[in-house]
């Protein structure tokens, strides 16, 4: 069985956790564990539960209410009690520590990725108002207030550039469009047998259709991103579907001396999920195996059934596909950012257009499209690798670990 990060696991993926509920049921224990680290403070156990409720309920609100909220809970709790507002101050710190360690503990490091800021931006609120409240603690409030203004305008740029690559691929489309247009009518103008002008237009061919493909990866991106990517469920074989994809770029790998292997998979059953989806997901991750893999190497694909309870023998219901290569593999401290948009690991300049020559870096949007369409299905995607070394050629493995699906999901389940 692979070695997976550690993750929320289970088949649980982390959209499908509401932080909220989780939050209300950790209530009781961090209290206890809160006022064990300090039983001289004056707030109670009942104090610390009505905080921990305001946060869950703040949870998923604007900014602006949740603001708002932290502000209505300082004054109807300490009001100007300066000493009340210190023990206040300290309370949060720790329930800021302990939170910080049970998201980790629940959701290992991935998923308090995603949750932690969440919790913090309101806890750091509270800090900043208990802060303000204890007087003579103003400097500490500043700095919080920074943080939390730059919390923000991050926030904020990741929007611009959601928005940005939305509006790009938009307005790409229309000259693109003129372009196509263009080529196909000096297609047919030309004359046939002058093979200097078929060169020309078998090159625009190729620019044009080159960049419908990154401003569709754009599009994609840009829907995965507003979380309004559709998935079309549907009976598959998932081995028929990678052994199609891989035909469709077999040549691809012969032109470069690549071997491409398509282990039998050997599942019982059919399975469900979006046939288009998924093979898009293969043929970019089957193809990074090329263009990361020097001639003369090999790209296997494999797939096994995961059990994931093997204290209970619980019986196996995801299908974890694995690309392996031989090629130059992924350093350590990239194996994560790659799945970020624009998250290739290369210099831009070295970028070149070419889909499947060696080191043929591109925009870097593929894998995080690849990791949105399988978190659609309700699976996951990661990679691993002993490191990046272009002589040692250990290579790299990605796992495809998706939903072994006997019916299409129910309406709120999560693919
Ligand atoms: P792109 O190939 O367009 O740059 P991707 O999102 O497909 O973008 O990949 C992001 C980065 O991940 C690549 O630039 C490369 O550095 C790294 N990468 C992806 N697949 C592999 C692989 N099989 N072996 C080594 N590095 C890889």
């Amino acid at each position: 069985m692979s070695d997976k990060p550690s993750n929320i696991g289970w088949n649980k993926t982390l959209s499908e956790i509401p932080l909220a509920p989780w939050l209300q049921q950790q209530t009781t224990r961090l209290c206890e564990q809160i006022l064990d680290d300090l039983p001289n403070v004056l707030p109670d156990g009942k104090d610390v539960d009505d905080f921990l409720r305001m946060v869950s309920l703040s949870l998923g609100q604007p900014i602006a209410e949740q603001l708002y909220q932290v502000q209505v809970w300082a004054v109807r709790v300490f009001g100007a009690d300066s000493e009340l507002a210190m023990d206040w101050l300290l309370i949060l710190r720790v329930l800021k520590e302990k939170l910080f360690q049970r998201l980790i503990d629940n959701f290992g490091t991935e998923g308090m990725a995603g949750y932690w800021p969440k919790v913090d931006r309101i806890v750091t609120y509270a800090l900043i108002e208990t802060a303000k409240l204890t007087g003579g603690n103003s400097e500490e409030a500043l700095i919080l207030e920074h943080m939390v203004n730059l919390r923000r305008q991050m926030e904020e740029l990741d929007r611009t550039k959601s928005h940005f690559i939305q509006v790009a691929a938009h307005e790409l489309r229309t000259p693109l469009t003129l372009l196509e247009g263009y080529t196909n009518m000096l297609r047919e103008e030309a004359l046939a047998e002058e093979p200097l002008v078929q060169m020309y237009i078998a090159g625009l061919d190729g620019g044009t259709n080159r960049l419908r493909e990154i401003i569709g990866d754009m599009i994609d991106l840009s829907m995965i991103e507003s979380g309004i990517i559709q998935i079309t469920h549907q009976e598959i074989y998932l081995e028929q579907m990678v052994r199609q994809v891989s035909d469709s770029i077999r040549r691809t790998f012969e032109h470069r001396r690549v071997t491409l292997v398509v282990e039998s998979f050997a599942l019982p059953h059919a399975m469900y999920g979006d046939p288009e989806r998924l093979s898009q997901v293969f043929k970019k991750i089957i193809g990074n195996g090329l263009k990361y893999t020097p001639d003369g190497g090999t790209v296997t694909v494999r797939a096994e059934q995961v059990r994931h309870d093997e204290a209970t023998a619980d019986i196996a219901n995801y299908i974890d596909v694995q690309v392996q290569d031989t090629g130059i593999g992924i350093a350590s401290e990239h194996l994560e950012s790659i799945f970020e948009s624009f998250g290739g690991t290369g210099d831009v300049k070295l970028h070149s257009s070419g889909k499947t020559k060696f080191k043929g870096g591109g925009p870097g949007l593929g894998l995080p499209i690849a990791r949105g369409i399988v978190e659609a299905h309700g699976g996951r995607i990661w990679a691993e690798s002993e490191g990046f070394d272009e002589r040692k050629l250990s290579g790299s493995t990605f796992h495809i670990e998706l939903p072994y699906r006997t019916a299409p999901p129910q309406l709120g389940e999560k693919g």
